[in-house]
């Protein structure tokens, strides 16, 4: 994870310990650090989760977990995948984790299966790869979109 920040002027907070650090370098500092530093662990503790990832609807002080994703620079930060795709000139999105079924890339396998399926049957390799992308080529990209 990258530094996070905190308070009104955005104070830089670094999530690991340094390097030079007698006992943990370069560890993670923990949650409970985390919290502590930004001036919200509460008298009583805090838990570091809510049984089952279970937290109450609405609540975002219920556990450190909920406490810091809540915060502004958690929700901010991207993922090291996601930025690096970004980095890299594409676009990253990721779907939502419904069913497999609705995800477009599968959708269009299943359109290129179909027309695999239809193409002449042969046990030539050279034969199989040029249907093969004849069938990846035939799904239309409206289809695609769509
Ligand atoms: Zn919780």
């Amino acid at each position: 994870m990258r530094n996070g920040t905190y308070g009104i002027d955005n104070t830089s907070q670094d999530f690991y310990f340094p390097d030079d650090h007698p006992t943990m370098p370069g560890w993670f500092k923990g949650m409970e650090n985390i919290i502590r530093k930004q001036g919200m662990w509460p008298e009583n503790g805090l838990n570091a989760q809510c049984e089952g990832f279970k937290c109450v609807p609405g609540c975002v002080d219920c556990c450190c977990r909920r406490l810091l994703f809540s915060q502004s620079d958690f929700i901010a930060q991207k993922s090291q995948l996601e930025e690096y795709i970004i980095s890299r000139g594409h676009i990253c999105d990721f779907y939502l984790k419904f069913h497999c079924k609705l995800n477009f890339i599968k959708q269009y396998w299943g359109a290129v299966t179909f027309h695999y399926r239809s193409s002449p049957k042969t046990s030539d390799m050279d034969a199989m790869e040029k249907n093969v992308l004849t069938c990846l080529d035939a799904v239309p990209l409206l289809h695609i979109r769509r």
